[in-house]
């Protein structure tokens, strides 16, 4: 009877033993876990106390409160987020709007499908895309009729109309001038 409670004694106190190096353990790991958990999610050096702390003194439950209250990214997290954000935000106002109806359009649209509005303009000659101010091709440097080129006399820009139109005036001057 006194041989087994005394190894009873001691299987418990060797359980026992075991149990505290366990939570010693665990207690130093949360914590250890904690330090670098919060510090990838928190460059505030007061949180970052307050949280070790939280977990130091209140153990698992200090552990359950920090990872309730923990910012849900981390640093790095957040910094792949906002630049997400900024590229989503860049192809946003990449988008063209309509002028006529503010609609989204797209970049090789020519006429806008909802109001018909003219987006675009093709050039005569390589048949690509520009806009409508472009008096020249971007792509193939040909200027678009109707519009001056700097080099090109008004008399050659016009070519069918203006000799009749001044033959007729020199013509009605001449007669004038018979008359
Ligand atoms: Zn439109
Ligand atoms: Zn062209």
């Amino acid at each position: 009877m006194n041989f087994d409670l005394s190894s009873m004694n001691s299987y418990v106190l060797i359980a026992t033993a075991f149990a505290a190096a366990f939570l010693a353990t665990l207690w130093v790991s949360l914590i250890i876990w904690t330090i670098r958990d919060v510090r990838r999610r928190s460059k505030d050096p007061m949180a970052r106390i307050l949280a070790v702390l939280i977990v130091a003194l209140l153990f698992l439950p200090g552990m359950l409160i920090y990872a309730i209250l923990r910012p849900a990214r981390t640093l790095d997290e957040e910094f792949q987020q906002s630049l997400e954000e900024e590229a989503l935000l860049q192809t946003i106002e990449d988008i063209p709007l309509c002028p006529g109806c503010s609609r989204k359009v797209q970049h090789d649209w020519m006429v806008c499908p909802n109001c018909q509005t003219k987006l675009k303009k093709k050039c005569h000659h390589c048949k690509a895309l520009m806009e409508l101010p472009w008096n020249i091709c971007p792509y193939c440097g040909t200027t678009v009729p109707g519009m001056r080129k700097e080099t090109t006399p008004l008399e050659d820009m016009l070519p069918p109309i203006t000799p009749t139109l001044f033959d007729d005036l020199e013509g009605q001057e001449q007669s004038t001038e018979v008359s």
